[in-house]
């Protein structure tokens, strides 16, 4: 089914402008995996004429297949005074070999002139040629009018003029963007009304929250009949940040009736939000609406019966919709049917009276607590899980370890020896390496690889620590986020000590675990 309002995610661009955000390739590519699967309509992975991590970016997305999304290039509109063809930034997004391209021009003379130092005329010049340029090389064109909304209060002829340039060089979709977030609802109900009455081409929204208001904004759009939000994961993005996909998306559904991601998508709202927090390694926000840990958590106080009773009262819609939990009642039933989604997504059968059901959700509750997420880290939640049905010991065991260091002048030098045994067999290993945790990896491999051929192949291809303190009053912990490939799967296991290689050590242990239990 065609969605009513289509959903453009620019988590990996706009978003990727917030303070404290630093995708590597390897994030990018998760994210958008992620996102495609989650149901979003368009991914704009980045901008290849602003940096070559984002030209690898596309040249690696290539190998992908999309089964939902469509992945866009960001650029601008071509430099003045320069035939199009001979702009090379515009050249970039056609090697992206995406099939959308969004562009931003001008809307506001105010840029027209102070900023991009030109005259109206070849402002809207620039903006018809480059988007005539796309479409002429087969792409879809989205055009982001950048201060749409100052542009049209500022002088709402030049506005439209600089929209319709877009228009008649044939994009699909005119996208007004409240480049500052400075706008009210009522003022971008008015503008996207008017800009609507007067383009024949779609028109979208680029809302951001420097008001609060960078939801609202977007919904304010939609209400005047927009088809067509842009906005980040958990409202990452400048300064106080972009619009906030997890909130635009349950209110599009549960509180507009607006189709957009897939109904099923919905319940995992919760679980992409906190996903794309643990890849931008950024702490989970417990306040957030719709997604935080404390959206629907309720401080008891009276008798739990009572609070039972009337919870609905507290509640504006129910958190299982969303993937959330309610927190003092410790929804069972929700924490059930997500583990049971897990376990046939990893392909083991059970059902929600499964005995062993009650025995996962202990120990996930447990390991939680201890400071484990396992969101990003479904190798070593598949073998939580896998260990709980099957009952099985593990293919080996590290029986102990020693790490040391030194440093002799200017060289630093770590070492790391192993014992590990596979059934009755054991082996003995030392391996050095840059750090602790590389030597330590070196060495474990070294020894099981005897055992085990197949691992010869396996690589770590990430690797994130995290400091994180849990319950008040016990030391610091640190989580690590391992990633692992053997070529052809990735999978991410995590580990939890107050020491960082220990952690480091049972994240390895589960990568390799994985490794040879899903050989
Ligand atoms: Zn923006």
């Amino acid at each position: 089914m065609s969605p009513e309002v289509e959903i453009y995610d620019t988590t990996l661009r706009d978003g990727s402008q917030g303070e404290g955000i630093n995708f590597s390739v390897a994030d990018k590519l998760r994210i958008a995996e992620r996102l495609d699967s989650f149901g979003v309509h368009y991914i704009e992975g980045g901008w290849p004429g602003s940096n070559p991590k984002d030209i690898e970016f596309f040249q690696q997305v290539r190998r992908k297949i999309f089964k939902n999304a469509r992945l866009a290039a960001f650029g601008s509109t071509r430099r003045k005074n320069l035939p199009v063809e001979l702009d090379d930034q515009v050249l970039l997004l056609i090697a992206a070999e995406t099939p959308v391209v969004t562009i931003y021009g001008k809307t506001w003379m105010l840029h027209v002139k102070e900023v991009l130092n030109t005259t109206a005329d070849e402002n809207l010049a620039m903006i018809n040629e480059t988007v005539r340029f796309l479409k002429d090389h087969g792409k879809s064109v989205v055009y982001d009018a950048e201060h749409a909304f100052d542009g049209y209060k500022d002088n709402p002829e030049y506005a439209l003029a600089s929209w319709q340039a877009a228009e008649k060089g044939g994009a699909d979709w005119v996208v007004l963007c409240d480049t500052n977030g400075g706008s009210l609802p009522k003022e971008i109900s008015t503008i996207v009304g008017a800009a609507q009455q007067k383009l024949a081409c779609r028109v979208g929204i680029h809302t951001h929250n420097d008001s609060g208001l960078g939801v609202a904004n977007a919904l304010a759009a939609i209400e005047a009949g927009s088809r067509h939000v842009q906005g980040t994961i958990n409202g990452y993005g400048e300064r106080t940040g972009n619009c906030n996909l997890t909130s635009v998306i349950p209110n599009l559904a549960l509180k507009m009736q607006l189709r957009s991601v897939p109904e099923s998508s919905l319940a995992k709202l919760r679980e992409l939000s906190d996903f794309v927090d643990e890849i931008a390694n950024i702490r989970h926000d417990s306040r957030q609406p719709w997604v935080g840990s404390a959206a629907f958590a309720h401080k008891g106080g009276t008798h739990v019966n009572a609070v039972q009773k009337v919870i609905h009262s507290y509640e504006h819609v129910n958190p299982e919709l969303v993937g959330n939990t309610r927190r003092i009642l410790i929804s069972d039933l929700a924490g059930r049917s997500n583990i049971v989604m897990k376990a046939r997504e990893l392909g083991y059968s059970i059902q929600n009276d499964t005995p062993e059901l009650k025995t996962i959700l202990a120990r996930i509750k447990e390991l939680e607590h201890q400071g484990y997420e396992f969101e990003a880290a479904e190798g070593s939640l598949a073998l939580l899980i896998r260990k709980a049905i099957r009952h099985e010991q593990a293919p080996f065991k590290v029986d102990a370890y020693h790490v040391s260091m030194r440093r002799d002048g200017q060289i630093s030098t770590c070492e790391a020896t192993v014992k590990v045994r596979v059934g009755e067999k054991r082996a003995h290993t030392v391996s050095d390496g840059d750090g602790p945790v590389n030597a330590l990896d070196a060495a474990l491999r070294s020894a099981l690889i005897k055992f085990f051929p197949r691992l010869q192949k396996i690589q770590l291809t990430d690797y994130k620590v995290r400091i994180i303190d849990t319950a008040i009053g016990t030391a610091a912990k640190t989580r690590v986020l391992l990633q692992s490939t053997d070529g052809e799967r990735e999978w991410s296991t995590v580990g939890v000590s107050e020491n960082i290689v220990e952690a480091s050590l049972q994240a390895l242990v589960d990568s390799i675990e994985y490794a040879l239990e899903n050989a």
